[in-house]
């Protein structure tokens, strides 16, 4: 059976790939650049800004995993790129449910990447769950659009599944890869009061949950994908530098500082959210990385 990634040629959709082939499936990347095919994908061409797909990627997919979208905290919040943030997420959606409707076309599942910023830039210590109404600020308005047009797919009788997913930790990927030379250089800081739980989760295990989603029909929906250990920026930034051999003492970068390098993109990393994982356990789901210290030693070193 063949699963077509959007977003195939990232961090996750990189890592996915090897899941999936290894886990038996065939895998096609719906990409905005040509790319050749080679023995393991095959690549179809979508331009999002010119409304064209290539349907064949969609007529000949029995899955959909959409994880295309501009990073979100690549560049400063402007108007402009927000509305980027926003429309590389639900345009591509709203092309393939176009495409899936005009040629009566069905598929197993339909499953989107979403992010724990639908609940917001939380700074109380309350636990977020899937039931938790989402936020109305910039990521819980967009986390909310991203998912509503996910939601446009199961009106067609279509599995729809949404991954809330929290930081994702890989090897000198993603998250860390913006880390991991500050640490290295001895400039580790704690960010702002350093009291903001950090959702992570480790990228190995969020594949899982991309291959549990296909799998296992039962799952529906929404749900969250990060470790509930209670990570809060200082505590990640103390483990860094441990890592690192060097102090526990780290110099604080003062929220002000925060909100002029970084403009309203300030919020991402002076909040956060924490965040219930027990709806994805409950489905019999294992995470293997749960030690925030091993996690890390396993990404870095
Ligand atoms: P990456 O940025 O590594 O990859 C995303 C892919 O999306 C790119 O490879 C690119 O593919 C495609 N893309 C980028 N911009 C656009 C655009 N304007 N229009 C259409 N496609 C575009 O992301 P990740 O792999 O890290 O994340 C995948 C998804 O998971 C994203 O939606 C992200 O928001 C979400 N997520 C990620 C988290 C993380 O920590 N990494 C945390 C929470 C959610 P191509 O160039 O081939 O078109």
């Amino acid at each position: 059976q063949n699963v077509l990634l959007t977003g195939g040629t990232g961090f996750i959709g990189k890592y996915l790939t090897d899941v999936l082939i290894e886990a038996g499936f065939s895998v096609s990347v719906l990409s905005r650049s040509d790319k050749k095919d080679s023995a393991r994908i095959t690549y179809y061409k979508w331009d999002i800004k010119k409304n064209y797909i290539d349907k064949n990627a969609i007529l000949n997919a029995d899955y959909i995993i959409h994880l295309a979208g501009e990073g979100i905290v690549e560049k400063r919040w402007t108007k402009r790129r927000k509305k980027a943030i926003i429309e590389s997420r639900v345009r591509p959606v709203e092309m393939i449910y176009s495409v899936l409707e005009m040629n009566n076309k069905k598929l197993e599942a339909f499953i989107s990447a979403s992010g724990i910023g639908i609940y917001g830039a939380v700074t109380s210590h309350k636990i977020c769950t899937e039931n938790t109404p989402p936020a109305d600020d910039f990521l819980g308005i967009t986390c909310q659009k991203w998912e509503s047009a996910a939601d446009k797919i199961s009106s067609l009788n279509i599995r729809t599944v949404k991954i809330r997913t929290g930081i994702v930790l890989g090897k000198n990927e993603g998250f860390l890869k913006k880390m991991i030379p500050t640490f290295k250089s001895g400039f580790g800081a704690v960010l702002g009061s350093g009291k903001q739980y950090l959702p992570w989760i480790h990228v190995e295990d969020l594949c899982q949950i991309y291959l549990k989603s296909i799998e296992d029909n039962q799952l529906e929906g929404a749900y969250n994908a990060c470790i509930t250990d209670n990570t809060t920026n200082a505590r990640f930034s103390k483990t860094m530098a441990k890592l690192y051999d060097y102090s526990i003492w780290l110099p604080k970068v003062p929220p002000f500082v925060l909100k002029i390098l970084l403009g309203q993109m300030s919020v991402a990393v002076l909040t956060g959210q924490r965040v219930s994982s027990e709806k994805i356990q409950k489905t019999g789901f294992e995470f293997q990385f749960t030690d925030l210290e091993k996690t890390l030693i396993n990404c870095i070193k």
